[in-house]
C-alpha cells in the first residue's frame, strides 16, 4: 500500500477538480458519473481522466472497478447498494443515496450539510432501523456500528468491509451476531461516536479546495474518540509527496 513518491492527485487543479466533479454528481444525482461524462465536464482526452481516476484512486479518494473506468465509491457515496439507503429529511427533496456503511451513511450528512433519514436492517434480528441524523442530530444511543477489521486491513478490500460496517439495534444484538458469525473479531462502538467521527472525517469533502487529510489528522480523529490501540492504527498506506 505504500505509495512513496507518488504525487498526490489533489495537489494539482485538475486532480482536485475532477475529484470535486465526481462527489457532485453523486450529491446530485445518487450516482457515479461515467468516464464519457466527467472527460466531457473537464474538456480532457478520455485516457487522461482515466489515468486521473486511477491516481485518485491509488490515494484512496475514489474507488474504481475492477476493470478501473468506472467509480464503484467515493467515500461517503457509493454507486450501487451496500446496505443503507440515506434520504434527506427536507420537503421536496428527493434525491437518494446508497451509503457504503454506517460510517458513511452519516458521512453522506455531514458533507451535505444535510438532515437525513438512514434505512437499514439490524443483521442480527432483520428489524428495520430508520435512523434520523444531521449535523446537530445524533442517532439514537442505543443504536450500535461493527467494524469487522482492524485499520490497517480496512483497503484490502475496502468494498468489503464498508459492505461489513453495519449498525445493530442495540450492543447485545451486535454482540451475539459476533459470536455466531466472527467469534472474537471486530469492534463494536455506540452509533453516536461513529456519527460523531464522521461529522469530522467527512465534513470537508465537497469543498473545492480539498486536500487529502493526512494520516496523522485522521488518526488524531480517532484518537479524539477513545478509538486508540492497534485495531483502530491506521497504516502509513499512501503518502503524498510533500509528506513531512
Ligand atoms: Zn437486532
Amino acid at each position: 500500500m505504500e505509495q512513496h513518491g507518488r504525487p498526490d492527485p489533489t495537489s494539482s487543479a485538475e486532480g482536485r477538480r475532477l475529484r470535486l466533479l465526481a462527489l457532485e454528481a453523486f450529491a446530485r444525482e445518487g450516482r457515479a458519473p461515467t468516464l464519457a461524462e466527467l472527460a466531457r465536464s473537464t474538456a480532457a482526452p478520455p485516457g487522461q481522466v482515466r489515468e486521473l481516476l486511477g491516481d485518485l484512486a491509488d490515494a484512496h479518494l475514489l474507488v474504481l472497478d475492477g476493470a478501473g473506468d468506472s467509480i464503484r465509491m467515493a467515500h461517503p457515496f457509493a454507486a450501487s447498494p451496500m446496505g443503507f439507503v440515506v434520504t434527506p429529511l427536507g420537503e421536496g427533496d428527493d434525491r437518494r443515496w446508497w451509503g457504503g456503511c454506517a460510517w458513511d451513511s452519516f458521512g453522506i450528512s455531514a458533507a451535505l450539510g444535510l438532515d437525513v433519514r438512514v434505512d437499514t436492517t439490524c443483521p442480527h434480528c432483520s428489524a428495520s432501523l430508520s435512523v434520523p441524523a444531521g449535523p446537530a442530530t445524533p442517532p439514537p444511543e442505543h443504536l450500535v456500528v461493527r467494524f469487522p477489521r482492524p485499520a490497517p486491513e480496512w483497503w484490502d478490500d475496502v468494498v468489503a468491509t464498508c459492505s461489513a460496517i453495519r449498525m445493530f439495534c442495540s450492543r447485545d444484538h451486535a454482540d451475539r451476531w459476533t459470536a455466531a458469525h466472527a467469534p472474537g473479531r471486530g469492534r463494536v462502538v455506540s452509533a453516536v461516536t461513529v456519527w460523531d467521527l464522521a461529522r469530522d472525517w467527512y465534513a470537508d469533502r465537497l469543498d473545492p479546495d480539498f486536500r487529502r487529510p493526512t494520516r496523522e489528522h485522521q488518526q488524531a480523529l480517532l484518537d479524539e474518540r477513545g478509538l486508540d490501540g492497534d485495531f483502530w492504527r491506521l497504516p502509513p498506506g499512501p503518502r503524498r509527496e510533500d509528506d513531512a
